[in-house]
């Protein structure tokens, strides 16, 4: 049995260094906004080489307390991509704002700089590029076109804890980068968690009252915000984590290039455009022969899964809105990928058996 993601194996690892850390949080009973959060918070904006860092109860959160802090409201558009988790879209809702879906680029997956321009209107406010599968989106190109129209950048940093562009770190280009520690993500706490980063003290501000109910000073509340934390327990957790990521994200790069070398010219394997920093957060291939491989991989016990199925303008929760809209690059992408199990324990003697069934099926 090979899992998409082996959290037990990585506790395993880490096990020692994690109990006693955990220990300390039980002993200390400070369980909300306490010593690991604010030290989390400053080893987290470090590494990213950013000014502030704002922990929050989700990823989805944190997209939406960024959405309300840069003042993007119902009659803004905010151009997403299609081809994403639906938080990303669902963030934009919750603020009243209209989200835009845009086509990808279909070697990266990522938003297709060209195909935004055209989509940008007089209420265009917001663009959300997403790193999807650790990725990082064109960010050069988004950020020349978000300066010439004035709009606001706010990344979707999901799936790229730890990718950068020239050196340049995801979630340090636009005016927040918004990050999620699901369990199954590069760097993963275990429940729910996300954060904000940013070099605008204004808006770190503005989103550390917002996460607070809106409070500053105990009981005085000035806006009406949220309860929207990450805990001390998920907080210890995240930074022990932490202190691997970097070696965790190589050993992803290690999984994928071996996966890559070993599928070439069997099915379509993951683009790297020499400037990004792919994390590989998930490891996805294209393929016409999807149902046949899926099918041998999952009688031989090995995980896969489609991210995703259905791009955000098909979907039923869209439904009203986008019924007339074709986005066909991304509707194509939707029907031929799968993606396979990775995650940095993975071996290459997993991955042999794996690329082996996938050629079994082919
Ligand atoms: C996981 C994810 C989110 C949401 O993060 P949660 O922590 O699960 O709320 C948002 N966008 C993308 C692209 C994601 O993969």
């Amino acid at each position: 049995m090979i899992p998409m993601v082996d959290l037990k194996k990585q506790y395993q690892l880490l096990k020692s260094e994690m109990d006693e850390q955990l220990q300390q949080v039980f002993d200390a009973t400070q369980f909300i906004l306490g010593p690991n959060v604010m030290a989390f918070e400053k080893e987290a904006a470090a590494y990213l080489k950013v000014k502030h860092a704002l922990s929050c109860a989700s990823g989805t959160d944190a997209l939406h307390l960024a959405l309300r802090a840069a003042g993007i409201k119902e009659g803004d558009e905010v151009i997403t991509s299609t081809f994403t988790f639906i938080a990303t879209a669902e963030a934009i809702c919750y603020v009243g704002a209209t989200p835009v879906f845009v086509d990808i680029d279909p070697k990266t997956f990522n938003l297709d700089p060209e195909l935004v321009a055209q989509a940008i209107t007089p209420r265009t406010r917001a663009i959300i590029p997403v790193h999807l599968f650790g990725q990082p989106a064109n960010m050069p190109a988004l950020m020349a076109l978000a300066k010439q129209h004035k709009l606001i950048t706010i990344e979707d940093c999901a799936q790229s804890f730890g990718a950068a562009v020239n050196g340049t770190m995801t979630g340090s280009f636009g005016i927040a980068g918004c990050h999620s520690f699901f369990p199954s993500k590069n760097l993963g706490c275990y429940g729910d968690g996300g954060m904000v980063t940013t070099d605008d003290d204004k808006l770190a501000a503005d989103i550390r009252v917002l996460r607070n109910h809106g409070s500053q000073q105990r009981y005085h509340h000035d806006v009406i915000g949220y309860n929207s934390r990450l805990d001390e327990i998920q907080a210890a957790i995240l930074r022990v984590k932490l202190r691997h990521i970097d070696t965790f994200n190589r050993e992803r790069r290690r999984a994928a290039h071996t996966y890559s070398r070993l599928l070439a010219g069997s099915v379509i394997t993951p683009f790297e455009d020499g400037i990004g920093n792919h994390v590989y957060h998930q490891y996805t291939v294209l393929t016409p022969k999807r149902d046949a491989i899926m099918q041998k991989l999952t009688a031989a016990q090995i995980a896969n899964a489609i991210y995703y199925p259905i791009p955000l303008h098909r979907q039923k929760a869209f439904q009203h809105d986008y019924a007339d809209i074709s986005l066909p690059i991304s509707e194509k992408v939707a029907s031929e990928c799968m993606s396979l199990p990775i995650y940095p324990e993975l071996t290459d003697e997993q991955i042999g058996t794996i690329v082996n069934t996938i050629k079994s099926a082919l």
